[in-house]
């Protein structure tokens, strides 16, 4: 399927009705794949003419629509309308009233201000490709097997994986699982700006970056938590902290192989965390294979 329109017209054509962009969605959003949001298992089985999902794995066994996980979910509002609104939306960059959208989709003014003001939300906080600056906590947190395990490095299912993540002081959490020092370093330079301040603890891993950055570390064995008050990584440990409690109070066993999944999902979490609830709705549009309509969103 053709995911990507050079016009409006060219898009109602290809998605006429419901069906179509559920087709749509899929294309993209399971574009390496299908796959189940809450564990990340890759064998499901279909329902309702492929509406409706059900994990195949023993452990999870989940059911699920589509749209779980994404901006579109607990709304009412057809896909074919959320596809048509981002179209619009991202190719009116300077914005659009709510009472256009309304008149080109028919939506009520109230549902089209309520469609633009998620989309809007997931595009501000969707910076996938700016890079983090100011403070910045570089921290590693091993996950994965059971939560009583993680103290130990178990073979087979409960093997340990480590998880680098990256904390902006009063910005954004970045995490991913890395595999190697090398791993590290390039999540680093990737991720943050040459010239930010990078907080860590005393790993002699780190000290490789203080050509490229204001490096400094608290050296936790010497009970030296908080050198000069500022010279801390107190914002990752809590980020680990919440995400592990998101993670293995929903799954008690996680697998190594998906916890990326995991990882992403908590994160995305964890960066609207001062959201209302019902703002979490909002997607991951880095799920409808993200750069394409972020960027055009941003643009
Ligand atoms: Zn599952």
């Amino acid at each position: 399927m053709n995911i990507e329109f050079t016009s409006l017209i060219k898009m109602m054509q290809a998605i006429p009705n419901e069906d179509a962009a559920i087709e749509y969605f899929k294309a993209i959003r399971w574009k390496h794949g299908e796959f189940c949001p809450h564990c990340g298992g890759d064998r499901l089985y279909h329902f309702e003419g492929g509406r409706k999902f059900k994990c195949a794995a023993p452990e999870c066994r989940m059911k699920f629509s589509l749209r779980f996980g994404t901006v579109f979910e607990a709304s009412k509002i057809p896909l074919q309308k959320w596809l048509y609104a981002i179209w619009i939306i991202t190719n009116h960059p300077k914005g659009i009233a709510s009472t256009t959208l309304s008149t080109d989709i028919g939506v009520t003014q109230k549902t089209a201000w309520f469609m633009m003001h998620r989309l809007r939300h997931a595009a501000r906080t969707q910076s996938f490709n700016r890079q983090l600056g100011g403070i910045v906590e570089a921290d590693e947190s091993f996950f994965g097997g059971k939560e009583k395990n993680k103290h130990a490095n178990k073979r087979g299912k409960d093997k340990k994986v480590v998880v680098f993540g990256m904390l902006e002081r009063g910005g954004e959490l970045r995490a991913h699982p890395v595999d190697s020092l090398k791993d590290v370093k390039s999540e680093i330079i990737a991720h943050v700006k040459p010239g930010a301040v990078l907080m860590t603890d005393e790993w002699t891993g780190y000290s490789r970056f203080n050509q490229r950055f204001w490096h400094a570390s608290v050296n936790h064995s010497a009970g030296e938590y908080s050198a000069n008050g500022y010279v801390h990584v107190n914002g990752m440990e809590s980020a680990w902290a919440l995400i592990k409690r998101q993670i293995y109070g929903i799954h008690h066993w996680v697998s190594p192989k998906h916890l990326h999944r995991y990882i992403s999902e908590a994160t995305w979490r964890y960066n609207r965390r001062a959201v209302e609830t019902g703002g979490r709705v909002v997607e991951m549009i880095s799920r409808l294979d993200g750069r394409l309509t972020y960027k055009a969103l941003i643009a």
